[in-house]
Order: C-alpha cells, then structure tokens, then sequence
C-alpha cells in the first residue's frame, strides 16, 4: 500500500489519515508519539465503523478485535461486536455469584 495518504470523516469532521500523519495516542493521559496508519487504528477502517471509533492509540492502548473481526481495538471498542454469549478467559470483568 506504500505510504498511504489521504482524509476521512470522524465524527462530523475532516480528518488527516495514514501513516505519514503524526499524532498522539488518544487514549487520555497518553502521550505517546504515534502516526494515522493502520498500524495504530481502532478498527478496520479510517473514520471508523459501527465496531469502533476509527481512534487512533499506541500498540500498549491497542487491543486485538474480537474473533470474527479485523484490526485492533482500543479499550472502549474491545468489547464491541463480541458475542456475549461466548465464554472468554480474557475477559476483565468476570464474576458471577
Ligand atoms: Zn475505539
Ligand atoms: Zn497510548
């Protein structure tokens, strides 16, 4: 794909995407120097779709999509799309009394 360029709509608004375009992680609190490639996205797509934000986070923010899906996923889409009903080990929050 070479060094992808080029604008998308996040949120209402124009964005800069690809991996020539620097930013922060946009995890809060996060400062960690990353850029707009795929690499970092949350999700598939640039803009993002209706499984994530189309946000952009450094790989200790980044988490792997749930079975059945492509990309990443930051920490508020993680869960996005998963089947509820399936029993995973790696869930964060499991208890049952
Ligand atoms: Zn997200
Ligand atoms: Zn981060």
């Amino acid at each position: 794909m070479g060094n992808m360029h080029g604008t998308v709509y996040r949120n209402g608004r124009q964005i800069d995407v690809g991996y020539g375009v620097p930013t922060t992680c946009e995890q809060p609190g996060c400062t960690e120097q990353i850029d707009r490639g795929l690499a970092y996205l949350c999700g598939s797509v640039h803009g993002g779709d209706e499984y994530s934000c189309g946000g952009y986070f450094c790989g200790q923010h980044l988490y792997t999509a749930p079975e059945g899906h492509h990309g990443n996923r930051c920490v508020l889409c993680v869960d996005r799309g998963a089947d509820p009903t399936e029993y995973s080990p790696d869930a964060m929050v499991a208890t049952f009394n």
